[in-house]
């Protein structure tokens, strides 16, 4: 079976030629909900790197941000004057928090203006896009990261662990549902934007959260699409959908992802009983379990206590810039994911199995 990028932490040799001693300058790029409620407070926690600038289309968030994070007006942009960037010193890294359709557009850009990258998930709205914005950063020499940050989150880091080292025997299924009652008024509904429904925004963190229990990539996968309850609301993109993804020798992930349903569960069954989160993807208030069989009682997942998973995986990546060393959360996985995502589409359409070649 193929083996997971994720895990590597080899050292590259030093392909950047900075000289870093201070906190690297993080542009935000798009001021919506992610951006204000969780990587801005996050940005007040990071060692390594530090809010320096924004990128906004709307100039009247720009009074509170700017007092907020002691941002001077020269290293506030809008959507059209954004490549000046490339002159901006203070700025070393381009987070791009935008809708999932822009992505692509505005990580080509930054690269281009000689800046690292963060790209929020889903990286793009197809393999085509990711590919041409990995090539845009790899011909600038620059880094490209997802903005995966489960993988710096103790809770899930613990499912790795367990599955990994069999602590409760080898995983055979795992089960994962990731689902949200969506607010009205929201690009997430609009395909253009958003590039599909549930799945793109919320499914992925299923889609991940198998892969990073299994330590492998899938092979296979079937699914079908849920029953429209609101048919005007999405008529654009699914409501829900199921799917199953094959990762060879028996071991199979059961998953569920939907806008009119809350669910939030990692589940990982072994032969002596289960494993799992609930809630599962949250930006807070994880929560773990082990119920084994020969075990009267579930036992809880004991982890250590951190601050933010956004402040660690900016600072990660901070770190990863200075060091010359490779982020676990590469574009070359978000691409890997957005070509799941896309056969998981493709299996709902037309029924079939889905061969994957990751
Ligand atoms: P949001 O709707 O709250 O914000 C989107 C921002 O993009 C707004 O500031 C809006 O003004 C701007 N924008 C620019 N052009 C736009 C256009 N044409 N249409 C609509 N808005 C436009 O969305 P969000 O929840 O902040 O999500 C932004 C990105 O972050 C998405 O890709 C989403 O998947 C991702 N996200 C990731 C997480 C995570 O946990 N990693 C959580 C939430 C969102």
């Amino acid at each position: 079976m193929p083996q997971l990028m994720a895990e590597e932490t080899f050292t590259l040799n030093k392909i950047f030629d900075e000289n870093i001693n201070r906190k690297l300058g993080i542009a935000l790029v798009g001021l919506g909900r992610y951006s204000e409620e969780q990587l801005g407070p996050a940005l007040k926690e990071t060692s390594y790197c530090k809010l320096t600038s924004i990128v906004t289309g709307t100039p009247s968030k720009v009074e509170k941000w700017t007092k907020e994070y002691e941002i001077p007006p020269r290293n506030v942009y809008n959507y059209d004057n954004f490549e000046k960037i490339k002159e901006n010193k203070d700025i070393d890294i381009v987070y791009v928090v935008l809708p999932n359709a822009l992505h692509a557009e505005f990580v080509i850009k930054a690269a281009k203006a000689g800046k690292h990258v963060i790209c929020e998930k889903p990286m793009a709205i197809s393999a085509k896009d990711c590919e041409a914005m990995i090539q845009a950063c790899k011909g600038a020499n620059r880094m490209l990261s997802i903005g995966y940050r489960l993988h710096f989150e103790p809770h899930n880091l613990e499912m790795m662990r367990l599955a990994k080292q069999k602590v409760f025997g080898q995983v055979k299924k795992v089960i994962a549902e990731d689902g949200m009652n969506l607010p009205g008024g929201t690009w997430r509904t609009d395909k253009e934007l958003a590039g599909g429904g549930p799945l793109m925004d919320v499914g992925i963190y299923c889609v991940q959260g198998a892969i990073y229990t299994l330590g492998t990539n899938p092979i296979a996968v079937t699914a079908k699409e849920g029953e429209k309850t609101d048919v005007e609301r999405f008529k654009e993109v699914a409501q829900s959908i199921a799917w199953t993804m094959d990762f060879g020798n028996g071991v199979t992930a059961d998953c569920k992802t939907s806008y009119a349903e809350n669910m939030n569960l990692l589940r990982a069954e072994t032969d002596k009983g289960r494993f799992e989160l609930s809630p599962a993807y949250a930006y807070k208030g994880i929560k773990g379990r082990h119920e084994m069989k020969d075990d009267m009682y579930t036992q809880p997942m004991e982890v250590e206590k951190i601050k933010s998973q956004q402040s660690i995986q900016m600072d990660d990546f901070a770190k990863c810039i200075m060091n010359g060393t490779k982020t676990k959360v590469p574009g070359e996985m978000g691409l890997r994911d957005v070509k799941i995502l896309t056969a998981i589409y493709e299996a709902a359409k037309t029924g079939k199995k889905i061969p994957l070649a990751l």
